[in-house]
């Protein structure tokens, strides 16, 4: 497609232009409305979402702290729909070995990892009544555009973001559906895309935001929702684990978390830094439920929902400078992800707030374009790095000991620093980034997965189908390998094609054809968890947005 010989695009201009409609995005949303108020100023704000509607996109656990919520909308708990329900009645955890567990006691647990006072619930239900909340105070927001392109200013500074044209054929080519995207100007932009955002991706890049920082990590989290029987119900009831199915050298654990309504979600995380490419996160989730441990709550109930979605293991040392001219990163596109808690839905909260706040001061000053400093400044002796700063070794412990001394040492670590404020092991480095930790196949075993037996384990394809993942199939295909005799050369030929294990909807496979074997990619079962980004050994797969509306469409995940 000539670009030139398009049609220029139709233009709106805002105070502030929002890209993601997750926690962050709508948080910040919120509060920048709520100071515009308070201060009798007007302050025009748009979010942009490229799920269907707000929460099609959205997976989480989730066992949500309401610390962020309780200071951005005081009284929703009067709503007479409040967006949580059910407050944690009961926390444990196990360590599993293939035929049983042993139950941790929780006095051994440091204090912060006490889920009292949090509420078992869905972020994609949070995300809807949130949206509404926004939308009451005057934000507009568009779901179904995705924002594929930064937009800057003759001086570099972002000046706002376009969203896609639609209407392009797979060919590259307008159809006769083409319509031109939107540009959507602002005097400042937040990127709440989540982990591994992919213009967060392009910002970091371009401003050097992750220079003196440790690599940010991964995992990759799988999730299904289930209403299960009367009697396997218990409201409130939070249960985690590690051990098996994984073995000890590679990170990871599961959550099962009791709702309202018979609803049960049961998740599954891998840490994107483990070593076999044989090793298929999708069939270590569905080993998983077939613990005995596990297996009851589930059988003779129904599987609703299924879904994946990269999370953020950085933590503190991984956060990237925030600000740069004309806008920031908040929530997970900056990596706000507390690990043994495994929450960031929180501070998602808070750092759109932090930012609003940065935004508004910014404005009220005239500026526009310019770095948003006092955010970049502020989030470290915030909530925020309080909350990250204290638990910074865990993941560190963790991929540097394995799963029993390196737990063991990460809880030694969080009570050092409960108890004394000082961690032993000062700040730990994370070591490589999740895509460089592969070994070879060559030196690798293969990995022998039990058929899915249809009751509580189920195959890829019949999971996917779960997803309600739609993508208009006449489109570029948005997964952009850069080289693929480079694929062929080493993704297949040296790691035997890990992304037909690691991506969790079946998008990759290495088919033979004519005698060779060809990188198939099934772009449309995408639910944009965005792994393969991360993961392929060689950086050579880049994830961009779909025409908008594209991807999965969760119910309350
Ligand atoms: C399996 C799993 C379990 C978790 N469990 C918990 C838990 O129990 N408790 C907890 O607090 N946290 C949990 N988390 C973490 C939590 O979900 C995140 O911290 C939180 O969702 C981050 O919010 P966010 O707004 O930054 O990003 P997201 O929630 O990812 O939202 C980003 C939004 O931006 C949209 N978007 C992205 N790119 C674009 C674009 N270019 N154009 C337009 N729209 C775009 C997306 O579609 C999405 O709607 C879990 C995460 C996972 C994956
Ligand atoms: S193609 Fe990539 S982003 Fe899409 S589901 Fe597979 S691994 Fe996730």
């Amino acid at each position: 497609m000539d670009e030139a010989a398009l049609p220029s695009r139709e233009g709106m201009d805002y105070d502030v232009v929002i890209v993601g409609a997750g926690p962050a995005g709508l948080s910040a949303a919120i509060r920048l409305r709520q100071l515009g108020e308070e201060s009798g100023r007007e302050i025009s704000v748009v979010v942009v979402e490229k799920g269907s509607e707000v929460g099609a996109h959205i997976l989480s656990g989730a066992v949500i702290d309401p610390v962020g919520l309780d200071r951005l909308v005081p009284d929703w708990r009067e709503d007479p729909d409040p967006p949580l329900k059910t407050p944690v009645s009961e926390d444990r955890f196990y360590l599993l070995g293939p035929a049983g567990g042993v139950r941790l006691p929780n006095f051994l647990m440091p204090p912060l990892m006490n889920n009292h006072g949090a509420y078992v619930g869905s972020l994609g239900t949070v995300c809807r009544w949130l949206a509404a909340r926004a939308e009451a105070l005057g934000v507009e927001i568009y779901p179904g555009f995705a924002a594929s392109e930064v937009l800057f200013d003759g001086n570099g500074a972002v000046a706002g973001v376009a969203t896609g044209d639609m209407g392009v054929g797979r060919d590259g080519e307008p159809t006769g559906n083409f319509t031109r995207g939107m540009e959507l100007r602002g005097k400042y932009t937040l990127f709440a895309e989540g982990a591994r955002g992919s213009l967060s991706k392009q910002l970091i890049a371009r401003f050097a935001l992750a220079k003196g920082r440790e690599p940010q990590k991964f995992g990759i989290g799988l999730k299904e929702l289930w209403q299960v029987a009367p009697e396997q119900h218990r409201p409130g009831l939070v249960q985690h684990s590690f051990g098996w199915p994984l073995d000890s050298k590679t990170g990871g654990g599961s959550f099962l978390y009791h709702m309202e309504d018979r609803q049960v979600m049961v998740g599954f995380v891998v840490h994107l830094n483990y070593a076999n490419p044989y090793l298929s996160p999708f069939e270590e989730f569905q080993r998983f439920k077939t613990h005995p441990l596990v297996r009851p709550t589930l059988e003779g109930g129904k599987r609703l929902a299924y879904g994946a979605r990269a999370i953020t293991e950085g933590g503190f040392q991984s956060v990237p400078k925030l600000a740069f001219p004309g806008g920031a990163l908040i929530g997970c596109a900056a990596g706000f992800v507390n690990v043994p808690r495994i929450k960031g839905s929180h501070n998602a909260v808070l750092s759109g707030m932090l930012a609003a706040q940065a935004a508004a001061d910014a404005l009220a000053e005239g500026r526009a374009h310019d770095e948003l400093a006092a955010y970049e400044t502020g989030w470290r002796g915030s909530a925020i790095g309080r909350d990250l700063a204290r638990v910074r070794n865990v993941k560190p412990l963790w991929s540097r000991f394995g799963t029993y001394a390196g737990i063991a040492l990460g809880g030694l670590d969080m009570w050092a620093q409960t108890l004394l404020g000082v961690s032993p092991f000062g700040t730990l480095g994370h070591g490589k980034p999740d895509y460089a930790t592969l070994k070879p196949a060559a030196a690798s075993k293969k990995i022998d997965y039990p058929r899915p037996d249809g009751v509580v384990s189920f195959d890829r394809l019949s999971s996917v189908f779960l997803s309600n993942t739609n993508h208009e199939e006449d489109q570029p295909v948005h997964l952009k390998v850069a080289d693929m005799g480079l694929q062929k050369a080493s993704e297949h030929d040296v790691y035997a094609g890990p992304s037909a294990r690691y991506c969790p909807a079946g998008v990759y496979e290495w088919v033979e054809k004519d005698g060779d074997e060809v990188f198939v990619i099934n772009a449309q079962n995408c639910v944009h968890c965005k792994t393969c980004d991360i993961k392929d050994p060689n950086q050579n797969i880049t994830w961009v947005a779909p025409e908008g509306g594209g991807g999965p469409n969760y119910p309350n995940m």
